[in-house]
């Protein structure tokens, strides 16, 4: 065993099956360990590393405030804070205020206490539940744990959990809505549950439903939003207009910082909900700058290119390989091929690592891609030559 291994195991609460690749270092979309072996990375830390590794603005902007100030509580206006809430609502097109967390499970821990208010102060007779999707997820609070919509998440260790929460197909969203009902939570590309996006129609259907009948819509967009689908928000691509939505993963280019965006900017006043660390001069300078940097890759065009040469990677790895894989979906740089079955899916995975590249699972037998935003051409091309080494290699 490693040291490092056994420093880990020793210490280490064990919640993860843990790979002991030992990384020192990372350049955009490439990782390096304490060998100096390099991987192509198309997993960007599941979707957090959006403009790739040891970034130089990033890294610039961090040293400058860290410099000056790191934090000061928010007793105190924070300006990169209010800058970047004044940046998501410009980027997103919406009539917006946002609330910073730190992570996704607690943006949508925001996003719920949200619902619950507007449950109370709107209604007569006070509405709380809440309506998820099956297969969706939403974090690992004892709340978000309960609003995921996979039953093999709500583990009768952690129970008793919050009422109010029940999961179902989209097209039974409809029937299970009660007088109780507050808001519907869903994510438009599900991501742990297998990428998969749901029809426009569908959506854009559902949207107008509970805007007629005044029930919230919380759009969950921690993995798919901040360009991920294309687009700064899938939202946007919809072309819904949501009561709340969620960030995370993204946003902060790799310093942990969350996001819960509402038009209905009035909702709270002072004290009704609260964060230490939300919002701080280091995540919210960071996160500016991340936008910035994502916003020109966008306007140059660059960002549709990339997500064009991918796609074209990735439909020729699919048609070279249809003994292996079922179909190929998902959006923007949010991506997967099903594989036949999840034996295969795991080895591939494994073998994927020991041919220098690095991919993820999603659901049962997705295998899912979550590239940086700003990776190479080069970096594309040499991931899907390994890539194919390791089918190769499988087969
Ligand atoms: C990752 C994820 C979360 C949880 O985010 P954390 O930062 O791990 O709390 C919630 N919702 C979706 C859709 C996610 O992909």
């Amino acid at each position: 065993m490693k040291d490092i291994e056994k420093l880990d195991k020793e210490y280490v609460l064990h919640t993860y099956a843990r790979n002991y690749i030992n990384f020192k270092k990372g350049l955009n979309a490439t990782l390096f360990d304490d060998e100096n072996r390099d991987y192509v990375d198309f997993t960007s830390g599941i979707g957090v590393t959006s403009v790739g590794h040891g970034n130089a603005r990033v890294a610039k902007k961090i040293f400058e405030q860290a410099s000056n100030l790191l934090h000061t509580s928010n007793l105190y206006v924070i300006e990169p804070q209010a800058l970047l809430a004044k940046k998501i609502k410009e980027l997103s097109g919406y009539d917006v205020r946002t609330f910073f967390a730190n992570s996704g499970a607690e943006a949508n821990e925001g996003a719920i206490k949200i619902a619950r208010t507007y449950g109370e102060i709107k209604f007569e007779k006070k509405r709380y539940k809440i309506i998820t999707l099956e297969n969706s997820f939403h974090g690992r609070t004892i709340t978000t744990v309960k609003a995921t919509g996979q039953s093999s998440f709500h583990q009768s260790k952690f129970a008793p959990y919050p009422d109010g929460f029940s999961f179902n197909a989209i097209d039974d969203v409809y029937n299970a809505i009660d007088d109780e009902t507050v808001a519907v939570m869903i994510e438009l590309v599900q991501g742990e549950g297998g990428i998969l996006p749901f029809p426009k129609d569908k959506i854009q259907e559902l949207a107008k439903f509970l805007k007629d009948n005044n029930i919230l819509l919380i759009i969950d967009e921690v993995q798919t939003g901040v360009y991920r689908t294309g687009e700064f928000l899938a939202s946007n691509l919809y072309e819904i207009e949501p009561d709340i939505i969620t960030l995370a993963k993204g946003l902060g280019g790799g310093v942990p910082i969350g996001a819960v965006i509402t038009k209905h900017k009035d909702i709270w006043g002072a004290g009704d909900h609260g964060s230490t660390f939300g919002g701080n001069y280091l995540v919210t300078s960071t996160g500016l700058e991340v936008l910035d940097i994502l916003e020109e890759l966008k306007d140059s065009g660059k960002l549709d290119e990339t997500i064009i040469y991918f796609t074209k990677k990735l439909d020729e790895l699919y048609e070279n390989n249809r003994d292996i894989f079922i179909t190929h979906v998902g959006l923007g740089l949010m991506r997967g091929l099903r594989v036949k079955d999840g034996d295969t899916l795991a080895l591939l995975i494994k073998t994927a690592f020991e041919c220098g590249v690095m991919v993820l699972k999603s659901g049962n037998n997705t295998l899912r891609f979550l590239p940086a935003l700003t990776i190479s051409k080069f970096e594309i091309d040499e991931g899907f030559k390994r890539l194919q080494a390791t089918l190769n290699k499988i087969k």
